[in-house]
């Protein structure tokens, strides 16, 4: 299930480290490496799959846990009330960089529209 060349694979198994902030048996959280945000969180379902529609498509029982987790980060956080975006990038042309899938949780300041 896990990809050995993928780096979220490897935080999910603690060969790299990562500043976890929650964790289930479905997901984990970790604040991104080069934070966009005041608060900028990447929720990964522990399943290895390239982006959030193989997700959906190949393992949907996964889609709701991950959404679940995103909220939960949010209210965690702080940043449920002021409000907060939730980031899929699919693709090379969208700037995936990383491709296990993952959501970009980001709010602790105003969020223009649309985005750039
Ligand atoms: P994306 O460009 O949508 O694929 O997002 C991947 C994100 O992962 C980027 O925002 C990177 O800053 C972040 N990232 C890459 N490596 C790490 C790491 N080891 N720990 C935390 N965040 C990372």
């Amino acid at each position: 299930m896990a990809d050995a060349d993928c780096i979220f694979c490897k935080i999910l198994t603690g060969d790299i480290p990562a500043d976890v902030v929650r964790e289930d048996e479905h997901t984990v959280a970790f604040r991104d490496l080069e934070p966009q945000a005041p608060t900028h969180v990447l929720v990964i379902p522990r399943r290895h799959l390239p982006d959030v529609g193989s997700l959906a498509l190949e393992a949907p029982e996964e889609v709701a846990p991950l959404f679940a987790a995103v909220r939960a980060v949010a209210e965690q956080e702080g940043i449920d009330g002021s409000g907060y975006r939730s980031v899929f990038n699919t693709g090379a042309g969208a700037q995936q960089s990383v491709f296990h899938a993952h959501v970009h949780v980001l709010g602790g300041r105003a969020m223009t529209w649309p985005p750039g």
